[in-house]
């Protein structure tokens, strides 16, 4: 999962955005609306984490250009402390949750996991597929009840496919999924991630679509 993180106060972006990688994102960071406008608008997020109060274009107004042109990512507004008319104005403008500051990264998270869970239409935190198990509070992979050590890599990958278990991903998706932007691309890496998860979760778990992508293939 790929997420933007949207704060100008240079220490809680530094430090958010250190929890998020912890918890397996992908994080591009944005300092002003401008630019927060230009990234949220070019690039696909799995999720958006946006300060209120910015600079060169506040946060309000990044969000309702978003939306209006058609942009429907999951979006977290973090809004003033006792302010809630920020709430509601962000609320209406097409946020899909806020957190007052200050806050607790734990609930950061917890409502960035549930946004993104939601997204895909899926309610419980257990993930499931097949005889596979993707607990998201934790991160915890199992297989038949048996845990799976999965490097970050993988985890996300798998994170990925299991938020879209079904569907068929393209490699060109997961690349932008998977990696934040400044990050060194790398097509073939995709493969060798789903080789290892391959050998890991069964040889059969990643169905290969020729010519389209991969897919978790559906249970019998
Ligand atoms: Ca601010």
């Amino acid at each position: 999962m790929r997420v933007l993180l949207v704060e100008d106060e240079a220490l809680l972006r530094a430090q958010l955005k250190g929890t998020l990688e912890q918890s397996g994102y992908a994080v591009d960071e944005a300092a002003d609306g401008q630019e927060a406008l230009h990234l949220g608008s070019t690039e696909p997020y799995d999720a958006i984490v946006l300060d209120l109060g910015l600079p060169l274009l506040d946060g309000l107004t990044v969000l309702q250009r978003w939306r209006s042109q058609g942009q429907s990512t999951p979006v977290l507004i973090l809004t003033a402390r006792d302010s809630w008319h920020e709430k509601v104005a962000g609320i209406d403008a097409g946020a899909d949750d806020y957190l007052a500051k200050p806050f607790h990264t734990a609930e950061l998270l917890a409502r960035l996991r549930a946004l993104v869970r939601r997204a895909h239409g899926l309610a419980s935190p257990l993930l499931q597929h097949g005889d596979i198990t993707l607990d998201t509070r934790t991160g915890a992979v199992t297989q038949r009840g048996a845990s799976v050590n999965l490097t970050a890599h993988e985890h996300r990958l798998l994170s990925y496919l299991m938020h879209r278990a079904g569907q068929i991903v393209s490699r060109s998706e997961l690349i932008e999924h998977l990696y934040a932007q400044d990050f060194d691309r790398d097509s073939n890496t995709v493969e060798v991630f789903v080789a290892r998860l391959r050998r890991k979760l069964g040889a059969d778990c990643i169905e290969t679509v020729r010519g389209m992508g991969y897919r978790l293939v559906p249970p019998a």
